[in-house]
């Protein structure tokens, strides 16, 4: 499942600011389990954007697609929610790893 991303600006986790300027993409495989509880590939091509603002301590930060990824998890929320709630203590563990 490929997802694209269209929106033209990206908002700086740093600072706030807002940013047109694209410094590359990148695709990021999640995890999901959208089709019939089959874990699922989901491939999303993020932007990475530079920031504006000269006294922001991030000169370039990765979008974030809400509802679909967080910073640093390569889970979907969808999926860490199907693992906190399975029996298997080790899979809990490893989804807050
Ligand atoms: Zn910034």
């Amino acid at each position: 499942m490929d997802t694209d991303v269209l929106a033209g600006e990206a908002q700086c986790p740093g600072c706030g600011g807002w940013s047109v300027q694209v410094h590359s993409r990148c695709w990021r495989i999640l995890a999901d389990s959208a089709i019939g509880g089959q874990q699922t590939l989901v491939k999303v091509r993020v932007r990475r954007f530079f920031c504006d603002d000269t006294v922001c301590s991030r000169r370039t930060f990765a979008e974030q697609v809400p509802g679909v990824t967080t910073p640093y998890a390569r889970r979907t929320p969808l999926l860490r929610g199907l693992l906190e709630r399975s029996p298997w203590p080790w899979a809990v563990g490893r989804a807050h790893g």
